[in-house]
């Protein structure tokens, strides 16, 4: 769909709402289903695409109580099967459509801990939306009630008028749990620890907590003030963060439990080691891996110009490799860090693009050229060993691979390049293998993740591991299941010891 300005959107909402609020209550299905999906306001793309600002304005009030009476509150809800964490959909929606969005906030809260960051990353279209019986009966996906919209909209109103409560803590229990990392595992950890009066300590390597929230998932996707607004509510439940901890370097794993006498040790470090094509020119300076790019960007403020401590290369032609979510994210920044064009080449058709379909239409609006059925062979330099071009093959599909995607074949002889001066390789990331090398009891799989049984526990006494460091790469919902289910067997574990 075209860019619509907000403006717009909310006189079409206002009119509309006069017209179907007197009889909310007693609408039919059909004319629930006739109600037309809301359009979330968002910065027009000529202007957003140089500001860091985020992008999706929000739904206003009027556009979220319709979106929400587009629900049908069906008895077998379909929706909550396709949520990781089994959120009551319609009973949150109802409260929104019925305008109490503090029980709207309350429903949400009793199953995710992070809401207002859910409803914006999370991969909606394929999870409950995806089940979603208007979106069904409708025959498009894209047309079912927009849930994680509507969960964003009642995280946002929550903090904004109540600031943010936090829960009830149970009397002191003088035990004590270290966590390691502070991405979304480790903060649902921390929380549900906590709450049972356990004493909890984060220890982070960066030197800002937040996991891939503030380092990887930009701004415009994510502003680090909601995620920083959550830790906040952490350390006034009485957690303890501390930053620039490397554990393995600061201090071994093995030693929190021997030396610094922790009950329970949770390790949610993350998948952050970046892979890399393995091609000639790899290494000229202008080549950057997608995590650099975006923790130099976000965490270190490089768009900042003038005042940041580690600055970023002024580029103006940028090449991303990889059509993931992070691939659309180093994109998208490269226009906000000043580049004029922007390259995404992919070795196989949209169609199997990894990233969330939303992210993919974001950056085509904002004028990222894509390139796919092509992969880069090698990246060329100047005589100063700065990135000059990028040397591409193209490719066609052939049978499907182990992923279940159809596997690229390249097409020999088919050589051309794209004049360029920046390489970012965004192809996945990989588990960091730091706590693994320097904990040889911990048993890892040949990926380097660390195995788990069902309650998340580790090969070690008294160590449990989730999220994307026992998943691989994955999602922030799915880390936060992960978390969950470690904090029930850590809190069950401290319980049984008394
Ligand atoms: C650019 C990007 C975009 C993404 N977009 C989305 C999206 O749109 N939707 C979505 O659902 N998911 C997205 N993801 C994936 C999602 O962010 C991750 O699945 C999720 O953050 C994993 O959470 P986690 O708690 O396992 O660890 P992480 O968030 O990775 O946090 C791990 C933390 O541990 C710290 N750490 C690592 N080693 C040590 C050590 N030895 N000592 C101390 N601390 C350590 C790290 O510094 C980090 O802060 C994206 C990922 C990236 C990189
Ligand atoms: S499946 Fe769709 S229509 Fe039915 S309850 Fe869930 S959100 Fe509402």
């Amino acid at each position: 769909m075209s860019y619509q300005p907000p403006e717009k959107l909310q006189q079409e909402a206002e009119r509309l709402l006069k017209e179907v609020n007197p009889r909310a209550s007693e609408l039919k299905p059909k004319e629930r289903m006739a109600i037309p999906p809301q359009t979330i306001p968002e910065q027009d793309p000529a202007v957003r695409r140089h500001n860091m600002n985020e992008v999706a304005l929000g739904y206003t009030e009027e556009q979220a109580r319709l979106e929400a009476m587009r629900c049908l509150k069906c008895k077998n809800a379909p929706c909550i099967e396709g949520c990781p964490v089994r959120i009551d959909i319609p009973g949150f929606v109802s409260a929104i459509a019925e305008g109490d969005d503090d029980r709207a906030a309350q429903i949400l809260k009793r199953n995710s801990l992070l809401p207002a960051v859910c409803g914006r990353v999370c991969p909606q279209e394929t999870q409950c939306q995806e089940h979603c019986t208007v979106g069904k009966a409708l025959k498009d996906r894209d047309q079912a009630v927009a849930i994680g919209k509507l969960e964003r909209f009642a995280a946002d109103r929550e903090r904004e008028h109540n600031g943010g409560a936090i829960p009830g803590i149970q009397p002191d229990t003088g035990k004590k749990v270290a966590i390691i990392g502070t991405g979304p595992a480790s903060i649902t950890v921390a929380a549900d620890v906590r709450r049972e009066g356990h004493a909890v300590t984060m220890l982070e390597a960066f030197h800002k907590p937040g996991g891939v929230m503030i380092y990887g998932i930009p701004e415009f996707r994510l502003p680090n003030d909601i995620v920083e607004a959550e830790i906040e509510g952490l350390r006034r439940m009485g957690v303890e963060i501390k930053t620039n901890f490397v554990v393995g370097r600061t201090r071994k794993l093995k030693d929190l439990i021997e030396k610094d006498g922790y009950d329970a040790v949770f390790v949610g470090t993350g998948a952050g080691l970046p892979r890399f094509m393995n091609i000639e020119g790899e290494n000229l300076v202008g080549v950057y891996s997608a995590n650099e790019y975006l923790t130099r960007s976000n965490l270190m403020r490089a768009y900042e110009r003038d005042r940041a401590d580690t600055p970023i290369l002024e580029s103006k032609q940028v090449a991303v490799l990889g059509g993931g979510n992070v691939a659309m994210d180093a994109a998208r920044s490269a226009f906000r860090l000043g580049a004029e064009e922007v390259h995404l080449i992919y070795r196989r058709t949209e169609k199997e693009m990894p990233a969330r379909v939303e992210e993919v239409a974001h950056a085509k609006e904002e004028g990222v050229e894509f390139h796919v059925l092509q992969n880069a062979k090698r990246i060329l330099g100047d005589e100063h060993g700065r990135v000059k071009a990028i040397e591409c093959l193209r490719y066609e599909l052939g049978e499907p691979d182990d992923s279940g995607r159809r596997r690229p074949v390249a097409i020999e002889g088919s050589e051309f390049t794209i004049d360029v001066d920046t390489v970012v390789v965004a192809i996945g990331n990989s588990s960091n293998p730091l706590i693994s090398q320097t904990t040889p009891e911990l048993k890892v799989n040949r990926w380097g993740n660390i195995e788990v049984d069902e309650d998340n526990r580790s090969s070690m006494d008294r160590v449990y591991a989730g999220g994307d460091i026992v998943l691989g790469a994955a999602t922030v919902i799915l880390a936060m299941g992960e978390g969950r289910r470690a904090a029930e067997a850590i809190n069950a574990q401290l319980r049984d010891e008394g």
